[in-house]
Formats: structure tokens, sequence, C-alpha cells
């Protein structure tokens, strides 16, 4: 008896991982040696608008931009043009294979790659990239998912590009691939993917906030464009731990796993210096973001050990919901490189930190000439004038989210968000808007205000919104806690999970806040006829609009017990867990709402609520599944072996007549054999008796309670058994090893 071959691999890691050096790679040189600056590079692999004007004839850049501003499809007229510059471009910088990059249901990206190479008519192969190439392909649609939408209408798709999001190079080993972002729909235009609604809210988003602003006398106002800013968190751990670990491995997440005696109580690894190896790795992830002109700005060691963060500088949302998934493409790709793996898991470790996705969210102004272009609707401005205009759109959107704060909660809902929504770390699974100390008052003050007949002027000064955008830059005034927390001059949505698209939450939160800007269009232009002017009404529908969302405003601390009961009482819905936040989906008002502002049809709808419930029920059957052979072909087998070297101890020292050593272990080891024993049967008949539901919706529900609770009981066991059982038979690299070794 001794070492089992999965101990030995474990302590084989440990002891080789001080020999992992930092991977060197050097940035590019110029012809004269020098080594490029990051705006030399910037973008070298995106067909970028400098790129377009510069290879483009004038007159066919003109349109292509004007195409890419109202967000229409692209002239078939031109494509050809367009098509042909684009391939001499990425023909000179090595690329032989083009795709439709595109997002299925799946959270991820999806590429199917063609050669540039055909025939001529005389049988010389040539390099060709045709008009019609670059504006619409047919992937075989049918083995992504589509929540029954395929059945009810037709089996094909099609990709078709996106042209405001720029076509990219990937990068290979051996190869470059050239990617046109695409929207992926069916034969009818019904959206099978993740971006086609994205880009339906922004244009009706728009539409709203535009309609808004011209009612307020901003008649220069052509667009509002959401703009988004995406802080992704990670864990970066040894690709070796990594591949001892098949729940890792399998499920992204660690399903046993006892507590390292230090975690994060220290505090020691926020914005701690960076270990070199890690630094080594990020400036690589950087110079290959960059590359594709993802602008990442900030990089920093998260809370948590082995945890950390990358941020980029904010851009068009439908853009920064792409650059995010490359994001997340190139973190994986790089860790590789430098022997990491990168976990985009919301909560891989237990009881520690877990990690969101930090939905940074703000409306900008486009009117060229107007002299408002560019402006963020959600500065508070510099003088009282435009604070009526921030009173009024913060008024819209927290209308916005209490109206559909069940259906924001749906658009995070996942089986990995359920472990870090609510877990302390996190905020809970109900939905409420921070507003900071300053904004708060005044609008408790505006409230309280209602009906008097002040001036709106004179209402402004006496309520000191004229000093606004001085205190509003000051940061310190944070709560942490908020799921939709308001920073100044943009909403950050915090509730997403670091593994998800941006795109589905960015939608309904588009969507959410175009429907309350409808209401009070709607609002206004009655109130404008009865008031003394727009202002006055304006300041009215402002007060109104404060007091009946006061429910949704929270400035305490979100992770207490006491917001649990306050909520409740407020009427917030609380939906812990996915399948019954993916009920919000298809409540009426979401279908009247997407519906009638043309984000989703009750079918794209519905389809979405199936995609993600058969989602849930499949991670989480991957999830027992793994952890069904962890505790029988790794744990149970290491315990047993233990608890025969104890035995064999014992009986040897009972031959020779001396005290049983070791007793009390033993006696321990017992009980935990025969509970894990005993729970792990449980969990079979309750697995069973979950499958045998006959509507997924039940199914999921009893995944989410009674597989779930078993699961972690089970897990309780385990734990308990890694703390018994001799170090150099647990086959499972720890805790302590994975997050403090690297
Ligand atoms: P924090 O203090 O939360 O770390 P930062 O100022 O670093 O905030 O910004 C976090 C993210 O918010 C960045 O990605 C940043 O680009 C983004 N951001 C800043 N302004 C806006 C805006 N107007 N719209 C969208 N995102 C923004
Ligand atoms: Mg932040």
């Amino acid at each position: 008896m001794g070492m089992g071959a999965g101990a030995k691999a474990r302590f084989k890691v440990i002891s080789e991982i001080h020999l992992r050096l930092p991977r060197q790679f050097d940035l590019p040189q110029d012809e004269h040696g020098k080594k490029l600056r990051v705006s030399e590079f910037y973008g070298v692999n995106t067909f970028d608008i400098h790129k377009m004007k510069e290879k483009l004839p004038k007159d066919i850049y003109t349109q292509l931009i004007s195409t890419i501003e109202t967000g229409k499809k692209l002239d078939s007229a031109i494509a050809h043009t367009v098509a042909h510059a684009i391939k001499e471009w990425a023909m000179l910088r090595g690329v032989t294979h083009f795709c439709h990059w595109f997002q299925p249901q799946t959270g991820s990206t999806a590429e199917k790659h063609d050669a540039f190479i055909s025939f001529d008519d005389n049988n010389r192969t040539l390099e060709k990239f045709s008009g019609a190439q670059l504006i619409q392909s047919e992937p075989d649609a049918s083995s992504f998912p589509s929540g029954g939408m395929r059945t009810t209408f037709e089996a094909r798709g099609y990709t078709a590009w996106d042209p405001s999001s720029p076509v990219f190079i990937m990068e290979h080993v051996n190869g470059k691939t050239l990617c046109i972002p695409s929207v992926f729909i069916s034969y009818y235009g019904h959206a099978l993917d993740e971006k086609t609604g994205l880009l339906r809210s922004i244009e009706v988003l728009s539409q709203k906030a535009t309609e808004l602003l011209h009612l307020l006398g901003y008649s220069g106002v052509k667009r509002v464009v959401p703009t988004l800013g995406v802080e992704q968190e990670y864990f970066l751990i040894d690709r070796a731990f990594h591949h001892l670990r098949p729940d890792l491995l399998m499920t992204g997440r660690t399903l046993v796993g006892g507590q390292p005696p230090k975690g994060q109580q220290l505090e020691d690894h926020y914005f701690g210096s960076i270990p070199a190896r890690v630094q080594a790795f990020m400036s690589e992830v950087e110079y290959e973001l960059y590359k594709l002109g993802v602008p990442v700005k900030t990089r920093h060691n998260e809370v948590a050990p082995s945890q950390f963060e990358t941020a980029p500088i904010f851009e068009e949302a439908n853009i920064a919901t792409d650059h995010n998934q490359l994001t997340m493409e190139i973190l994986r790709k790089v860790s590789i490189r430098h022997g990491f793996s990168v976990l985009l898991h919301e909560k891989p470790f237990a009881g520690i930190n877990g990690s969101g996705k930090h939905n940074n969210w703000a409306l900008t102004i486009s009117a060229s000439g107007s002299g408002l272009d560019g402006e963020n609707l959600l500065d508070p401005g510099k003088t009282p004038q435009h604070n009526i205009r921030f009173l009024l759109i913060l008024a819209g959107i927290l209308k916005g989210v209490q109206k559909h704060a069940g259906l924001l909660r749906a658009g995070i809902a996942s089986a990995g968000n359920d472990h870090r929504l609510g877990a302390n770390e996190a905020p809970p699974a109900i939905i409420s808007v921070f507003l900071g100390d300053l904004l708060n008052r005044i609008l408790n003050d505006l409230e309280q205000g209602m009906g008097s007949q002040q001036s709106p002027e004179a209402a402004i000064i006496q309520l000191g919104l004229s000093q606004l955008p001085e205190v509003m830059k000051d940061n310190t005034d944070r709560n942490r806690t908020s799921p939709f927390a308001f920073t100044g001059n943009k909403f950050e949505f915090r509730a997403v999970g670091s593994s998800a698209s941006t795109a589905f939450p960015v939608t309904l939160l588009n969507a959410a806040v175009a429907d309350a800007f409808s209401d009070l269009v709607e609002a206004l232009k009655k109130k404008e006829k009865s008031s003394s002017g727009i202002e006055a009404a304006v300041l009215e529908l402002v007060r109104e609009t404060i007091y009946e969302t006061r429910a949704i405003r929270f400035e305490g601390n979100n992770y207490s017990e006491e917001w649990l009961k306050e909520a409740i009482q407020r009427g917030l819905p609380h939906l812990r867990k996915t399948p019954e936040a993916l009920d919000e989906l298809v409540t009426l008002r979401s279908k009247e709402m997407l519906s009638r502002l043309n984000v989703f049809s009750e079918a794209e709808l519905v389809s979405r609520f199936h995609v993600r419930i058969e989602r849930y029920i499949k991670n989480m059957l991957i999830e027992v599944d793994t952890l069904k052979s962890i505790v029988d072909t790794q744990i149970l087998p290491c315990a047993l072996a233990y608890y025969g070297l104890l035995a064999n101890a014992a009986h040897a020292a009972k031959s020779l007549g001396g005290a049983v050593p070791q007793a009390e272990v033993m006696s321990r080891l017992g009980v935990l054999l025969e509970s894990i024993q005993a729970k792990r049967t449980r969990l079979d008949a309750i697995l069973l008796h979950v499958e045998s539901q006959k509507s997924e919706k039940d199914q999921a529900r009893g995944f989410s309670i009674e597989v779930a609770g078993m699961m972690a009981d089970l897990r309780t066991i385990c734990d308990e058994l890694e703390s018994v059982v001799a170090d150099d038979y647990w086959p499972l690299p720890k805790y302590r090893e994975i997050l403090f070794l690297s």
C-alpha cells in the first residue's frame, strides 16, 4: 500500500511548479530593430474605418459608412468592391480562409472556414472572395440550439455580415482566418443568435431616446447609442492542476474541494503586485487584443487568490459585445501558451469569491455637426438645463428597471451564476438600483416637493442640482453590493456572470429602458399641453416617476438578511435559481413589451426560454455525472485504501497486543464512508425521480433544488474526507495548491 498513481501525478505537479518560468515574447519590431509602440500595431488585424477610407474608392466608402451608421444591410451593388478590398488587405497579411463569425445561443461564438481558393474558367487556381460571400453565408444550422424554432419554421439558417462590427483577422499557430462578424437568422428572418436581438434593441432604444430628446428641444439628435465597457474577471490556474481535476475540465468549477486554511481573508491579493508568470500572460493577451483593435486598458489582481480582471475602454454596445467574446477567446488561447488555464466560470471555487462581468452602460448622443455629438446622457451635465435632461433620462432608466426587474434577472440566469448570486460576494438575485448619497437625496427632495409651484429653474437651483457634476465625480461613493449601480456617469450592471455573453443582458436592458422612454414620451406629450412649458412638464414627470419607482432604489447593503426581507415587502421579485428566473422571459408583460418594440417576437422569446432551460438541464446533468464519477472512481477508492491501511495497522497492533493506533481516525473515516455511500445512493434515486418529470420546467426545478441540494450534501462529506484521508492518498489537487501555487 502506498501512494496511488493519482496522488503521484498531483505531487509531481507540486514539485515541478517552481520550474515554470514566465514565457518570454517580444513585441514586433520595425526594419531597424526598434520595438513597435502599441499605437503602431493597434488594430493591424481589423478592417476598421481608417482602412476602409484608405482602401476603398471615396463614393463606396461614403456609402459603407452610411450603411454602418443607419444599421442597414450592405447594398449588394457595392459589396463586390468592399469584398475585393478586404481580400487584398487580408491576403497581404497571409490570410488563406474566411468565415462568418457569429454568436449562436450557446454563449460563445461559431465559425466555419472556407478557403479563398477557387478556379477560373481556364482551370487555373486563384484566390476569390465575392461580395455575395461577404454579405451572406448558409451554415448548416441544424446543430445550433434554436429552442424548437426550426421545427416550427424552417431548417435553414443564414448568417449575414453586420457591417457595424469591423471584419478582423484571427491568427492561429499556423495560419490566419478572416472573420466576418455576422448575425444568424432563419429563412424567415427569426433571430437564431444573440446578436440580432441586441442590434434590434440598440435600434429601438435609439429611436425612443431620440424622440424623448426631440421633445426636450434637442432637434439635432439623430441617434442615441448605448455604450458598454465590460470588466472581465477570471481565475488563472496552472494547466497541470486543471488536467488533474475532472470537475474543472468537465464543468468549469470544482464539485468537491475543502477550504484552505488561508483564503482571501487577509485581503492581500486585491490590487497586489501581479506574479511574474501572470504578468507575462497578461502582456501577451493585451498584445493579441490590441492587434484585433480591442482597447484593453486596465489589468489587476482581484479579491480572491489567483483571480484577475481585465477591462477595456468602452465602445458602442454592439462592438463591445463582440470584443468581449474575443477577449474571452484570447484569454483561453494565450493561457495555453503560458501553461495556464483560464477559468471563466462564475464560481469555480466554493467558499471563494466568484467572478462577474460588470457591464458599464451609458447612452451617447450621435448628432454630427450639432455640438451635442458624443455627449453622454448619463453625465449630469454642467447647467441646470442639462440636469433636467439628465434627471429625465435617469427617471426613465429607473422606470425601465423597475417595470422589468424580473426580465433583467432572467437575462443573467445561468447554472454558473446561480452559485455566485447572493453568495456574499455578489449581489443577490434581486434587481435593485443604487444611486449614491447625493443623487438619492436629490431625488428624495424632488419627490417631496411634488406638486410645488416653483419654477423648474428655481427648484433645480434650490435643490443644489447646479452642483451635480462636481459631486458626481466623487467616486468614493460606491456600493459594491448593488446589482445595478450608478457610478458617476454610467450604470454598472454587476449581476452579469463572468462567462456570459453580454448580448442578452444588454439586449434586455436596452429594451426595458426603451419601453420606459416610450412611456415618458407619451406622458410628456400629454403634460406639455397642460403645463406652462416643457421644463415644467419634465420636472413634474420626473417627480411622478421618482415617486413611482422608489421601490427599486436601494442604497443599503444588498448582502444583508434584512434586505431580502425588505425587498419582498417592497414587492420586488426574488428569483433565486435559473428555472424560476427564466419564467420571466415568457410572462405576458415580457412578451408584450419585447414584441411591441420589435426586439423579439413571441416565438423568438419562447425559443430563448427553451434554449436556456435546456442548457441549464444539460449543465446540471454534466455536473451530476462528473460528481458521481469523482466519488465512485477517485474519492471512494482512495478513502477505502486509506481505511485498509489503518485496518492493517490496527490488526498488526492488536496481534502484538498493543493499543490500536489511529482508532479515532478510523472510526471517523468509517462513519464518513458509510455516509458517502448512503448519499451517493440517494443521489441516484433523486435523479431518477427528477429525470422522470414530464416537463422541462419541472425537471429544471428538480435539478435546481433537490439535485443541487444532494450534490452539496455529498460534497460536504467529500470535503471532510479530504481532511481525514492521508495527503499522499488524495488524487485531486487541493484548493491550497491550485490557488496558491503557480
Ligand atoms: P471602476 O471604477 O468601476 O473600475 P472604471 O472607470 O475603471 O470604473 O471603468 C470601468 C469600465 O467602465 C471601463 O471599461 C470603462 O471604459 C467603462 N466606462 C466608462 N465610461 C463609460 C461610459 N460612458 N459608457 C460605458 N462604459 C463606460
Ligand atoms: Mg467597476
